[in-house]
């Protein structure tokens, strides 16, 4: 394995340091409290497996206190009374302080989770700032409409906050997670009970560290930490939530969505992929390789939206794959904090598993394996991995890894790899790569996806909706769309005789 040795960590600030051995815990009604349990579990560094905290566990007696606190915040408390303008100022607030501690929470979430601190300098914690100031904006922006009804009546509509929402992440991006979350929702005016993810819990206690500071009323925004079946099940059917937003797989998707109808609560589902990118043979090589490679290895492949799947025209099927193979040679795998690397372990002992169970089921399918398909023995690493001459019927073609494996196949006919592309149960995303524009254009319109990337992979932003159709789920993260995932519509009537 290509892991780099004797490479400099980066020496962890002393907030960090101090924030790890402080208690963890849970975060209700504005106070950090204990588990009524008094149960803790652990958080690990997947690149050591060494304990970084011990956590306070949400019971569903803690579940209860945090909703009822989320309840009392949304119809008795401030928030509710507060004007948008003012309620705008402190999600702005937010923002700030998230952007002069970014430094500590990309520590925090790199220990926690095993990515790149680099990257999540660059990407996550830009992208949950801008998530906070984005959707500042929308405080004051959320408006219905004057309706022209038949008969003499006075018609409008308003946009009024859901209540109290229920949020569950996963760990493969565990702060910015948190932000496409709890941003729109603050905006809409609902309050919030948040649950990390076992794996992955630090950042979002660090955060309610921030929403102390920032001054937001006691209950609008509650943490608790614990697991799905337990601290996540409790959220789910309790009766006074209103709403759970969830971002995780498929499977639990399913089991979210029937538990949440026993209550009728609203749900929407950011859930698994397997998504396409499509290289046509007028591509440009050099920007398609990087980009379909990026699309995958980001993040470890650890991305609900990785591009998974590459379709590749027979013409420039070979040529193509030495490109990607130089490309996986040129990635260095270390630990988060050491500076220089490109690749950090994936996020649990259970997800490297995971993933080499998957790379030998590829070999035992007749996937021709052109390159890695190693793990590491100590920490939870995998080598960036490449799967050639791959067939569509194959498991690592169908199903979602989560982790740096690459399946590519040919293709000869450009209406036929559609059909090929969207024969998925999934549809997150998918990526087209040609220099013929017209096509490009085409070919978007056909893919069964929530996005579409040409020329590009992975590109978000606050502004623009994300999400999935068929088994990714329903409902949209960023943008105008994100506000409909909080609020209810009402119609009134004013009779004018
Ligand atoms: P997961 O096992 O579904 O867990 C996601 C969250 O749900 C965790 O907080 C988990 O708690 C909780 N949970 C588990 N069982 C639950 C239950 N019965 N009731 C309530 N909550 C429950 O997914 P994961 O392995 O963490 O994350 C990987 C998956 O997320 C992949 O499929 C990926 O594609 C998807 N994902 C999708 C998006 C998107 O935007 N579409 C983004 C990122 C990831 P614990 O982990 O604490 O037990
Ligand atoms: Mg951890």
């Amino acid at each position: 394995m290509n892991t780099v040795q004797n490479i400099e960590t980066i020496q962890l600030s002393k907030v960090v340091s101090d924030f790890l051995n402080e208690e963890k815990k849970l975060f209700i009604g504005g106070e950090f409290v204990s588990s009524s349990s008094n149960n803790t579990f652990q958080t690990l560094n997947p690149a050591n497996n060494e304990v970084l905290a011990e956590i306070h566990e949400a019971s569903e007696e803690d579940v209860n206190s945090a909703v009822q606190a989320a309840k009392d915040a949304f119809e008795n408390g401030q928030w509710s009374t507060m004007t948008p303008l003012e309620r705008g100022d402190l999600i702005y607030k937010l923002a700030i302080l998230i952007d002069e501690h970014k430094q500590y929470i990309a520590e925090i979430d790199s220990l926690d989770n095993g990515k790149p601190l680099a990257e999540l300098l660059e990407n996550d914690l830009p992208n949950a700032i801008g998530q906070f100031k984005y959707f500042s904006g929308w405080a004051s922006k959320l408006m219905g409409q004057h309706i022209p009804v038949n008969g003499d009546f006075l018609n409008y509509t308003r946009h009024e906050p859901i209540g109290v929402v229920g949020q569950i992440i996963p760990w493969n991006f565990p702060f910015m997670m948190a932000a496409w979350k709890i941003a729109p929702a603050l905006a809409a005016g609902c309050t919030i009970i948040l649950k990390s993810a076992e794996q992955t819990p630090l950042s979002a206690l660090y955060l309610a560290k921030l929403v102390q500071e920032a001054g937001f009323p006691k209950g609008v925004i509650n943490i608790v930490s614990g697991h799905g079946e337990t601290t996540g099940a409790a959220l789910v059917k309790h009766p006074l939530v209103n709403k759970i937003a969830f971002t995780g797989s498929t499977e639990v998707g399913k089991i979210i969505m029937k538990e949440a109808a026993n209550t009728m609560k609203r749900v929407t589902l950011e859930l698994g992929g397997k998504s396409p990118n499509i290289i046509l043979k007028d591509a440009d090589l050099d920007k398609a390789a990087e980009g379909v490679f990026a699309g995958i290895m980001y993040n470890q492949g650890e991305v609900c939206s990785a591009g998974s799947r590459a379709y590749v025209h027979s013409s420039i099927y070979e040529e193509f794959v030495d490109r990607l193979v130089n490309l996986a040679k040129k990635v260095k795998l270390g630990t988060g904090l050491q500076s220089g690397i490109t690749m950090g372990p994936l996020v649990s002992e259970e997800q490297k598993e995971r993933v080499i169970n998957y790379i030998e089921i590829g070999k035992s399918e007749g996937a021709k394996l052109v390159y890695g398909g190693g793990a590491s023995e100590q920490g939870c690493f995998v080598e960036p991995t490449i799967f050639g001459d791959v067939e569509d019927d194959m498991r690592i073609s169908r199903e979602e890894i989560f982790g740096p494996v690459l399946v590519v196949s040919k293709f000869e006919n450009e209406l036929e790899v559609v059909e090929r592309a969207n024969d998925s149960e999934y549809g997150l995303g998918a990526g087209v790569w040609t220099e013929n524009i017209t096509k490009a254009h085409k070919i978007a319109n056909k893919l069964k996806s929530g996005s579409i990337w040409i020329n590009c992979y992975n590109a978000t932003d606050p502004a623009s909706p994300f999400g999935g159709f068929k088994n990714s789920g329903f409902g949209r993260e960023m943008g105008s769309y994100a506000l409909e995932n909080y609020t209810e519509v009402k119609s009134i009537w004013v009779n004018l005789n």
